[in-house]
């Protein structure tokens, strides 16, 4: 089947005791058996629930890989695709990921005796000289906030040689745009919140895996460790990849055109956006992703001069997440790479005045009238 016709239909079936083309939303903590050990294959709601089930097999199939597994956040599904690492094992992280990711790494599971190293991998060959030896190596791309795009098949090949684990945070293109397992990663991890859901009124996370060893363990994990998305959450992101493949279109056409008007504005310093053909990783972009995506960062200099744009707007809502419908504006020193200390942000380039912008798909010309009055008070 095709991408659209697999976000409409991929794991749902009419319910089988009402025709319901909708899969409802099993909202039951049990199941009743009828002896000991008599039961339908439903025991309890931690460890099986069919709405959560029907959204694992419709991401599983979204993503090409062969089963996934939902869990209450982002951040709890990469904490069940760590556990995978163990004591005295050395995880390597492309820089600049999600500030949360960075701080479940360096100050929760650190404490486990699970080593991190943050490494720049947005060119594969140095990245190779300098990891060492891994058990996981941990990838977003384009990064977070400064989309450095990451060459996913090189990276998989480095992986491969040291039999480590490929995990590549796909929260940003959705696989709409990139589809990691098909280039060499070994799991896919989202932020369902984002684009999968799509409507800002959900927060879920899934692991996506190739391998049955990994669907193992994370089915183990899902019901030891008990993180589940719940079955409200799992309709609401089945709901919202129905119209993943209409919305990412769209988002991504808002995008270049937002991206180029930042561009040519003479206050803002820089605009980060691989949809540039001077940005670094344009060509490996075009290569291993079907688009550009609608996240954009640019800088205005310094935070007052952000400040004063950002409470200057009215459509575009200073707000944190992203990849919802609606364009949605934020500002990484403070809120989702506030866990770093000052000097690691400015080691890493993300400067007091670094706007990230998660375009919406309201009309373009109404975000750009919204961004031209914004940037007038500067
Ligand atoms: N990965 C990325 C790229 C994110 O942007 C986020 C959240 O912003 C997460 C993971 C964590 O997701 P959640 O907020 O659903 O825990």
């Amino acid at each position: 089947m095709g991408f659209a016709t697999d976000c409409i239909h991929a794991g749902q079936e009419p319910d089988p005791t009402t025709g319901a083309i909708i899969t409802p939303i099993y909202q039951t903590s049990t199941y009743v058996q009828q002896g000991i050990g008599e039961h339908k294959g439903y025991e309890y709601g931690r460890t099986h629930n069919l709405t959560r089930r029907a959204l694992e097999k419709n991401l599983a199939a979204l993503e090409a890989g062969s089963d996934a597994y939902c869990f209450a956040s982002g951040l709890a599904a990469t904490q069940a695709v760590l556990s995978l690492v163990r004591q005295g094992e050395r995880v390597v992280v492309s820089d600049n990921v999600y500030g949360g990711t960075w701080r479940l790494f360096t100050k929760i599971l650190s404490r486990y005796g699970i080593l991190f190293d943050f490494i720049d991998a947005s060119d594969a060959t140095a990245f190779e000289a300098q990891a060492g030896d891994f058990a996981l190596l941990w990838i977003e791309t384009p990064t977070n906030p400064l989309m450095k795009v990451c060459d996913i098949a090189a990276l998989a090949a480095v992986a491969r040689k040291r039999g480590a684990v490929f995990v590549v945070d796909n929260t940003f293109m959705s696989p709409f745009f990139q589809r990691p397992l098909e280039l060499g990663a070994d799991i896919v991890v989202h932020s369902t919140t984002k684009f999968l859901n799509g409507h800002s009124d959900s927060i879920g996370g899934v692991a996506v895996v190739k391998h049955a060893a990994h669907a193992d363990w994370l089915r183990y994990v899902q019901n030891a460790a008990g993180a589940i998305l719940s079955p409200f959450d799992a309709w609401l992101v089945l709901r919202g990849t129905k119209t993943l493949a209409l919305r990412m279109p769209r988002h991504e056409e808002n995008g270049r055109l937002i991206a180029q008007f930042l561009r040519d504005q003479k206050k803002i310093a820089r605009v980060y956006w691989p949809g540039f053909t001077d940005h670094p990783g344009h060509a490996i972009q075009k290569r291993q992703a079907s688009g550009f995506g609608a996240l954009i960062s640019f800088d205005l200099g310094s935070r007052e001069a952000a400040n004063r744009v950002l409470r200057k707007l009215r459509l575009c809502s200073l707000g944190e997440s992203l990849g919802g419908i609606e364009t949605l504006i934020s500002h990484p020193a403070t809120m989702t790479h506030a866990g770093y200390s000052q000097a690691e942000r400015d080691a890493l380039g993300i400067g007091d005045g670094l706007i990230r912008i998660s375009v919406g798909c309201e009309d373009a010309a109404d975000l750009i009238a919204d961004l031209a009055q914004g940037l007038a008070a500067v």
